[in-house]
């Protein structure tokens, strides 16, 4: 019985065989969807600003760079180096700069060669055409927006919005300010308002990380009056509105009227992130509430990306996340990611493993008869680029679009 299960996963069925037969008699070769996804300058609709090495947000050196999050503890750095993703990822990024496949050799070839360096090599491989950065992390000695357009033709901007409302409290601490509910609204509305102007392609909530992703849709501005009281008793810098759920929840709400009045995508971050994040909360279905409200119905915020999910877990996980993405989504609002931070390198993995895992996954679309060639080729321009042209709406003075 066990060997009958066994055969039936390893041979393709006769349906699959006549699939693509029917494919290549199509005139067309699993090489053309191997090509498109080599070949294609993608889009990175959501990463984080690369870091300079002396950095005091990079503790743990360039294991770092496989673990979860832009801070991690000594635990988490030493045990990523047992992680199927390290070990995959060590040997391409050897591969890349020609070292021995080893820490040591990778640590030196980066000490040698400097930042800048490493960074040309790495997102020149990566062949991206734009990026988009969430540059809401604080870190120290992290390099602008405009830094990153020496390596990649277009970086754009996504506005991180707990950060901003923690900026104008961290602020209001040096000025003296006294806030009232009111007060406090308006300015984080009026600073959101301004920087939109100033051309941002998204807003970005990290709620998930705040608390999860069930919101308060009826939180009142007494509740929220209230825990701001408490956010701004004893407050120091670095301020964090993290756990003031009532505050969290009325700013959440804020943001995604400014959304909806500028019609800009909100990203909203679920699934795993680093420790301050709860998984039980950031499933997705808490956020159910919010899409069934009418009132954020016209919202952009119900497409996919699968950054850090790519290059975070083993080769399978990655294979089986997109599968599972595309079991039920239609393919044009899956879209491709990094979510790469700190380090160059991870924008390279994501990019490289990404361009591994959509071939993987469409070519056995072919085989199980769901795709034709031709389908699967049009299938990763817009995975891997044309959705995310579409939803941020890059304008084509910035890019070419596939
Ligand atoms: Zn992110």
């Amino acid at each position: 019985m066990l060997f009958a299960v066994s055969t039936l996963a390893i041979l393709p069925n006769p349906t699959a065989i006549e699939a693509l037969k029917l494919a290549q008699e199509e005139g067309m070769e699993l090489s053309e969807l191997r090509e498109t996804v080599e070949e294609i300058e993608m889009v990175d609709g959501h990463c984080h600003n690369i870091v300079e090495f002396d950095s005091n947000s990079i503790t743990g050196g360039f294991v770092q760079a496989f673990t979860v999050g832009a801070f991690a503890d000594a635990d988490a750095i030493a045990f990523a180096q047992t992680s199927l993703s390290f070990k995959k990822g060590l040997r391409d990024v050897a591969e890349l700069y020609g070292t021995e496949v080893s820490l040591q050799g990778v640590e030196e070839y980066r000490r040698v060669s400097g930042l800048q360096s490493i960074t040309s090599t790495c997102l020149k491989a990566a062949k991206f055409s734009a990026i988009l950065i969430d540059d809401g992390i604080e870190m120290d000695k992290r390099n602008e927006i405009e830094w990153h357009k020496n390596f990649i033709p277009f970086a754009g901007r996504i506005l991180r919005t707990e950060r901003v409302a923690e900026q104008i409290l961290e602020q209001g601490l040096s000025n003296g300010s006294s806030w009232t509910i009111d007060s406090f609204t308006e300015a984080y509305v009026s600073n959101i308002t301004l920087t939109v102007a100033k051309e941002i392609y998204a807003l970005k909530s990290i709620v998930a990380y705040y608390g999860g992703l069930e919101i308060n849709l009826n939180v009142t501005k007494t509740e929220a009056e209230e825990s701001l009281r408490q956010v701004l008793i004893n407050a120091t810098k670095p301020l964090y509105i993290l756990h003031h759920r009532n505050l969290v929840d009325y700013l959440f709400l804020q943001s995604l009227e400014i959304a909806l009045s500028y019609d800009l995508p909100m990203q909203i971050h679920t699934g795993f992130g680093d420790r301050l994040l709860d998984l039980r909360k950031s499933n997705p279905l808490h956020f159910r509430s919010v899409l069934e409200d009418k009132r954020y119905s016209k919202c952009r915020f119900v497409y996919l990306d699968f950054g850090l999910a790519i290059p975070k877990l083993s080769m399978h996980g990655m294979i089986s996340a997109v599968k599972d993405l595309l079991t039920l989504a239609p393919i044009n609002k899956v879209m491709f990611s990094t979510d790469a931070y700190t380090f160059p390198e991870t924008f390279y993995l994501g990019a490289k493993n990404s361009r591994e895992v959509v071939f993987s996954v469409l070519r056995d679309a072919c085989i199980d008869g769901e795709l034709l060639i031709s389908e699967a080729v049009e299938a990763a321009k817009d995975i891997l680029a044309r959705n995310a042209i579409r939803f941020y709406k890059i304008s084509s003075s910035n890019i070419t679009v596939p």
